[in-house]
């Protein structure tokens, strides 16, 4: 069988992109010197993946920035403030990537939006009334014939143009209906182009097509898919999907001229179904992602071959699930992780050997093979991974602690008499400004160059200046500031059983910003106490409440690597029950404010509206009540989150049943809060009444008038008064101007 790669991790194996691109941004290297760091690691991409034998592979699947951004670039679909700068055009490129301050002008960087269920984030694409589409690029051709002159002859993968054109925005009168048959004019120019370089295979990614498709979604795509494969120019077509199955136009792709499909069968549920049904044409190719791009375990073979055999299909091409742009490039680069743990992990470069093993696998009678053998004696249990003490903890569960009680009108008037809190009051969302020392502290005590009295001694002295700082500032519910933390997932993290940290295992996540996930191994219990001391310690220096600061399970499980051997629910209950120890303890110490963050709740809402409840929601929403559910009713829960776009969730995040929640507003137009009072929404609620991303300092106006909007929407006796995040990136100095203008407005309020 032949095997085909959808995308290559593109930042470097050691980041060579991140730090040459910041090393341009600051004026420290040429163009040139950028451009020929990202040339040596295109070569180096492919020729790893020529190297391991792999029959399709991608070109033009680099991008300096984002691949959404490059389409758009290609096709000069660039908003005229851009144009206005007079830059170059990489300078152009990086304006609409990261915005412009300088000589030129000032503009803002194009919006950033989450790539599908991923933490992968890409630009949002502006199309006005004053667009050209035109191609006035040349980078997939460019890359084609690099590629070519390296001796490895790829497919030519683009963002094609149904996806494109969803994700755009339209900020003027024109639609996509206009936009299209221009758009799609220029594709076919392109193919042209590439046909006339040599260029056999063009990839075509379409992963909007596993979305919700509505009739004119349908109609749309099989117009300018038409289009394209009457203008073929000799070059065969791969239409190419990931992140889940395509069932809403699976016959109508079928019965379209593509000379090969790409189909999900990791995350599709219904793709093989799919395929069953309905059949496969015996004149295409399927491309079956069945080597996971997006998690970083071994490929279990007999499961794949089990799939790869069920499939009737005439013609084959094993490939990966998605782009492996989702995973980190090499284990050999983790030279601390034991190999206990690595030979169960696969990341990109060992997805290649993978695709070439199951290809080798799939033509044989396996059973017997050896390296079937090697590779199913790793799915007969990890050693050290499992805790049957959680387990059972897990499988005690019921129904009941899923309840809090008395219910939330009850705690309420409970807590009012217990906390005795003014109206509208004052509070942060955890962190303050993480100072150069810090973060010294931290990093040398990861060093091992100060002890851990050192270390301690510095936080506690921080925590009592930033007490010392909220009392003076006059805020009523107070914080330590999370001076411990670098990472609201990893430091919990940390403090668990059951997760691996790596050391070089870097994802993009945007831009030149790279996240490195931990891995969750094993069964996952809390070793000791967590944040216990520091909260305990915060609370003695003042007679205020002092809220206690802990990331909540599903945000915990969302930014790491997930297991695959038990499901995400079983995963999400053994954190939360962690995270539960956690709540209890902080309780018994006298904590009677806890925040639970929840900032990546919405991250992983599955892409089919119709399945939000039922693959997600269902068991999301009850494992956060499962963390607070037996806390006493005088213990006020609160919970947070980084945005305010949960308009289409409201029931849900109520039945989280937190006491307050605060979240983002100050960006949005306060569209929310129309929303909750709709709803009915029974939480105490604090929107974010400024923007901490931002170092402006807002004015004792601006926040009242900010909160007289809100007023008008929400119940005095329920609203909080907030800032929209965590203070961690901010300079000291603006942090206390901006807050003492929240409290002042909050004053000017109550008066
Ligand atoms: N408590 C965290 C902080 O204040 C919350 C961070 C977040 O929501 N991303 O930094
Ligand atoms: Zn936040």
């Amino acid at each position: 069988m032949n095997t085909s790669v959808i995308g290559y991790p593109r930042i470097g194996k050691d980041r060579e992109l991140k730090f040459a691109s910041e090393k341009y941004f600051r004026s420290e290297i040429s163009e040139e010197e950028l451009l020929s760091v990202a040339k040596e690691i295109r070569k180096k991409d492919l020729l790893k993946q020529k190297k391991a034998g792999i029959t399709y592979i991608s070109s033009n699947d680099f991008s300096f920035y984002d691949n959404v951004l490059d389409t758009a670039f290609l096709f000069n679909i660039i908003p005229q403030r851009y144009k206005d700068l007079n830059l170059s055009d990489i300078g152009t490129y990086f304006a609409m990537a990261r915005g412009y301050q300088g000589d030129n002008g000032n503009v803002k960087a194009l919006a950033l939006k989450k790539w599908f269920n991923t933490n992968y984030h890409y630009l949002v694409p502006e199309i006005d009334d004053d667009t050209e589409i035109s191609l006035t690029g040349t980078k997939p051709v460019d890359e084609f014939v690099e590629a070519k002159e390296l001796g490895v002859d790829t497919k030519v993968a683009v963002v094609g143009p149904f996806t494109f054109l969803k994700l755009a925005k339209f900020t003027g009168s024109k639609k996509i209906t206009d936009a299209y048959p221009a758009l799609t004019a220029e594709y076919i120019k392109l193919i042209s182009l590439l046909a006339s370089k040599g260029a056999e295979f063009i990839e075509f990614d379409e992963p909007y097509l596993v979305r919700d498709l509505a009739e004119n979604d349908i109609d749309l795509f099989k117009e300018i898919y038409s289009l394209i494969l009457s203008n073929k120019n000799g070059i065969k077509v791969l239409l190419q999907t990931y992140f889940g199955d395509i069932r809403d136009i699976y016959n109508e792709v079928i019965s379209l001229d593509f000379d090969a499909v790409g189909l999900d069968f990791i995350e599709g549920r219904k793709t093989a179904e799919l395929v069953e049904k309905n059949g496969f044409p015996s004149d295409k190719i399927l491309f079956a992602g069945v080597v996971n791009g997006k998690n970083i375990w071994k490929n279990d073979y007999k499961k794949t071959l089990d799939i790869l055999k069920s499939i009737n299909a005439d013609n084959i091409v094993i490939s990966t699930s998605c782009s492996l742009l989702h995973v980190p490039y090499t284990l050999t680069s983790e030279t601390k992780l034991d190999e206990e743990y690595k030979k169960h992990f696969a990341f990109a470069e060992e997805k290649l050997v993978e695709l070439i093993e199951l290809a080798d696998l799939s033509g044989l009678d396996y059973e017997n093979d050896d390296v079937f053998k090697y590779n199913q004696s790793l799915f007969n249990g990890r050693a050290n991974s499992e805790d049957k003490d959680v387990q059972a903890r897990v499988a005690a569960i019921t129904d009941e602690d899923y309840v809090k009680l008395p219910v939330f009108e009850e705690r309420e008037k409970i807590q009012k008499e217990e906390l005795k809190l003014p109206l509208f009051p004052t509070t942060t969302i955890g962190s303050f400004p993480q100072t150069s020392d810090v973060r010294k502290n931290r990093q040398d005590f990861r060093k091992g160059l100060i002890s851990k009295e050192e270390y301690v001694e510095f936080n506690k002295k921080k925590i009592k200046e930033c007490i010392k700082l909220q009392e003076e500032i006059g805020l009523d519910v107070l914080v330590h500031g999370e001076f411990e933390r670098n990472d609201m997932v990893e430091y919990f993290g940390e403090n668990l059983n059951g997760y691996v940290f790596t050391e070089k295992a870097w994802v993009q996540s945007y831009g030149t910003r790279n996240v490195k996930p931990p891995i969750i191994w094993g069964d996952v219990s809390r070793k000791s106490p967590i944040t216990v001391e520091w909260s305990k310690y915060a609370k003695s220096c003042t007679d205020k409440p002092v809220k206690g600061m802990l990331t909540g399970p599903v945000t915990i499980l969302n930014w790491s690597f997930p297991r695959e051997d038990i499901s995400i629910k079983e995963s999400i209950l053994q954190i939360a029950l962690a995270i539960r120890d956690e709540v209890l303890d902080l309780e018994a110490n006298g904590i009677n404010i806890i925040q639970i963050d929840e900032a990546a709740l919405r991250e992983k809402l599955p892409l089919r509206k119709s399945d939000w409840y039922s693959e997600y929601l269902d068991f999301a929403i009850p494992a956060f009540r499962l963390v607070h559910s037996k806390v006493s009713p005088k213990t006020q829960i609160h919970t947070h989150m980084c945005y305010s776009e949960f308009t289409d969730i409201i029931p849900a995040i109520d039945a989280m049943d937190a006491d307050v929640i605060t979240f983002e507003a100050s960006r949005s137009d306060l569209q929310i809060l129309d929303s909750l009072k709709e709803n009915n929404f029974k939480t105490e609620v604090g929107p974010g009444v400024y923007d901490i991303h931002s170092p402006r300092v807002p004015s004792v106006e601006e926040i009242v008038s900010a909160l007289t909007k809100m007023r008008s929407k929400i119940e005095d006796s329920k609203l909080w008064v907030n800032p929209d995040c965590g203070l961690k990136t901010r300079g000291e100095e603006e942090t206390g101007k901006s807050l003492r203008n929240l409290v002042e407005a909050a004053h000017q309020i109550r008066g």
